[in-house]
């Protein structure tokens, strides 16, 4: 075994990957950029070399300052964890040529099945089953025409150097091919810089479906079983589990076994992954072969029962894999949840911000024993910043059965608390508990056939959610007098016999002015819509809180920031700001001010100053994290000053430009 490795990654990957370099007693070096110098995967290795600038390109991706890094501190192998260089055949060469150990294939294998098209010949020639399809070198535009008309709509375009979805087109008729084809050789260039193409037969209801291999040196190949990983979000996943639910062991057999001729097929060494797409009746084809550790593989851990980052690194340092495929065993069923800092509501735009309150479930780090668990690369007052993805942690629950890991995951859900940015933690737990969820009906479309469903207004009382509020407001504004009621220190709420206090709030969310009124006069009453109600309230401890609206207890956490009240309740959150007049009287309106949604950088200016816009016009695209926000015109007016220009990086909330409203024209 080797003893110091370098993790060329950050995030939660590489706090992973270095939880079980300790546990091996395996020192490990981080790599940081500039945004990173504090973070987390800093912190829990055990040394750390500065490699660049925030942007990946600057730092994670410089492949010569990371094999520098790895050479100057003296690891002997480096881990590229997932994303970054993880598949990159030149880093893998780098570390090679510099006699550093890869952790994870040859180049050779990443070579092969970087490219779909080639990797789809060669799994042909393996008897790997392929979609109907077009793979071949010839990309004349009236043969690709002819092949899509041979296989028969609907058809997919990918770009054949492609992944995260880009380029990927659904051709419906004929008469659609050319506007398709142009637009996935568009984006297949500006992306990935070749413009080749491949067609499959674009199957209807499909699952994802994909099966961990793992090889070694001695010439041994296994399957550690499938996850599906149905449930995505433009083509991203979003709920991962282990087993793969309703599959019979005939199927489960044959798919690990033609992952393992797929793996066989490139000489594999490592953990790598064969992505199947399969039909709701059980036909699978091969999709795509990852290299590398993927994000979902704690599924597969708590299932199996191991360590699949001491298996890498075992491999890596040349020992035959710890078991064979008769060895293998799998125990309950596995759940993964990918909480990201994204506002679903929003068509899930990415949030950045600093995580102010993180209160997670009872779980434990990376353990792969345990019942609830939590990989993370953040810690609470850690920034998620717009330079990598937004994911903040991954959840994952291990159950007796697919039911038991069910409601484990639900309960976990609801026991997380995020303050700080959006999160699509209350989208994840509609999704748990949603009926073709919770019946094991998985299919790639499922959050959109469910759209209204998933994201339909939330069905927590928001009247509950307000008196918890006004609960930790008088708690708070209340003091602790001993022996006293609180209300005895604030006279100017007296009135004949009692107290009566207005408590003006503003629904963060949807901006409406909410108001209640305390009163104490004998007994404690609170207004709320209108109608008063026998109030009490305990301050049980940090931020937990048990309200009493006549004879109903309900109990909940609300976290404050300033004067805005975060109240977690039945698994969903809310946000009132608490209207101190006080506090506000030197605020004006901002009335006409466009502001940046989120940090990211102008993609493009699609309108100029004087220009008269019509509600709802587009006027300038912003991108961050890889996705693009379009902003649009609140209202018609005219105009004003262009603050930014295109190239022009932007902080989240700065102005973009000015528009004076006009009024519509009078008849
Ligand atoms: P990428 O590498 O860009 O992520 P993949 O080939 O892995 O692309 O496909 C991503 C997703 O697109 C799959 O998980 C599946 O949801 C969908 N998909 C891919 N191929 C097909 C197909 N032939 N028919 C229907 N859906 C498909």
């Amino acid at each position: 075994m080797f003893n110091k490795i370098l993790i060329a990654n950050r995030g939660e990957i590489a706090c992973r990957v270095a939880a079980t370099a300790k546990r091996l007693n395996v020192a490990s070096v981080a790599v940081y950029s500039d945004a990173d110098a504090e973070a987390k995967h800093v912190d829990v290795c055990d040394e750390a070399v500065h490699v660049g600038g925030s942007v990946a390109a600057e730092s994670y991706l410089r492949i010569e300052r990371i094999v520098d890094a790895a050479k100057r501190t003296g690891a002997q192998a480096v881990h590229p964890g997932y994303g970054f260089l993880s598949e990159n055949e030149a880093f893998a060469n780098a570390c090679e040529q510099a006699g550093i150990a890869f952790i994870g294939p040859s180049v050779e294998a990443i070579r092969a099945m970087g490219s779909k098209a080639a990797a789809k010949a060669l799994m042909q020639s393996a008897s790997v089953p392929l979609v109907p399809g077009y793979h071949g070198d010839y990309q004349d535009a009236s043969l690709l025409q002819r092949e899509a008309d041979r296989i028969g709509y609907p058809v997919l375009f990918k770009a054949s150097a492609g992944g995260g979805g880009k380029g990927m087109r659904v051709v419906d008729k004929s008469e659609d091919f050319a506007a398709a084809l142009a637009s996935c050789k568009r984006e297949a260039a500006s992306s990935f810089g070749n413009d080749r193409v491949l067609i499959e037969k674009y199957l209807l209801h499909p699952r994802h479906v994909e099966v961990q291999v793992f090889a070694d040196r001695h010439g041994h190949a296994v399957y550690l079983f499938d996850r599906d990983c149905s449930v995505q979000r433009r083509h991203q996943k979003v709920l991962e589990e282990a087993l793969a639910p309703g599959l019979d062991d005939a199927t489960r057999c044959a798919m690990g076994e033609a992952a393992v001729a797929a793996a066989r097929a490139v000489n594999y060494v490592g953990a790598g992954t064969v992505e199947f797409i399969m039909t709701q009746d059980g036909q699978f084809y091969f999709m795509e072969m990852n290299t590398r550790l993927q994000v979902e593989h704690p599924v597969t851990e708590m299932v199996t029962g191991l360590d699949l980052v001491e298996w890498q690194l075992r491999v890596a340092a040349g020992e035959p894999l710890p078991l064979s495929q008769d060895q293998l065993k799998v125990h309950g069923h596995a759940i993964e949840a990918r909480i990201y800092a994204e506002n679903p509501s929003r068509g899930f735009l990415p949030s950045t911000g600093t995580l102010k309150h993180w209160r997670s479930p009872h779980a434990v780090e990376f353990d792969i024993a345990g019942d609830v668990r939590v990989d993370s690369g953040v810690r609470q007052g850690d920034a998620i910043t717009p330079f990598y993805d937004p994911m903040i942690a991954k959840l994952i629950v291990h159950g007796r059965d697919r039911a038991d890991a069910l409601a484990r995951m639900a309960h976990a859900l609801a026991k997380c608390e995020i303050v700080g940015l959006h999160t699509n933690i209350e989208f994840l737990q509609r999704i748990v508990r949603s009926e073709p969820f919770s019946t094991g009906e998985l299919d790639t479309e499922l959050i959109e056939r469910h759209h209204d469903a998933l994201f339909a207004p939330s069905t927590v009382s928001r009247k509950k959610a307000l008196a918890l509020a006004c609960a930790a407001l008088l708690t708070r504004e209340g003091g602790e007098v001993h022996g006293h009621s609180p209300w005895d220190a604030l006279s100017h709420w007296r009135m004949a016999g009692g107290y009566s206090q207005d408590l003006n709030w503003r629904a963060v969310d949807g901006d409406q002015a909410l108001k209640a009124v305390f009163t104490k006069n004998g007994n404690k009453q609170l207004q709320l819509d209108g109608e008063s109600v026998r109030f009490d309230w305990l301050h049980t401890g940090e931020t937990a809180f048990t309200a009493q609206l006549d004879d109903a207890l309900i109990k909940g956490h609300v976290f404050t920031d300033g004067d805005v009240f975060h109240v977690f309740l039945e698994g969903a959150a809310f946000a009132f700001e608490w209207q101190n007049l006080m506090a506000h009287a030197g605020d004006t309106e901002h009335e006409g001010r466009l502001t940046a949604p989120m940090s990211g950088k102008v993609i493009a200016v699609l309108v100029e100053a004087g220009a008269t816009v019509e509600k709802g016009a587009p006027l300038m695209v912003m991108e961050a994290m890889k996705m693009e926000h379009t902003i649009v015109a609140p209202t018609v007016g005219k105009i004003g000053e262009i603050l930014f220009g295109v190239g022009d990086q932007v902080a989240d909330g700065a102005q973009l430009l000015m528009l004076e409203a006009v009024a519509a024209a009078s008849a």
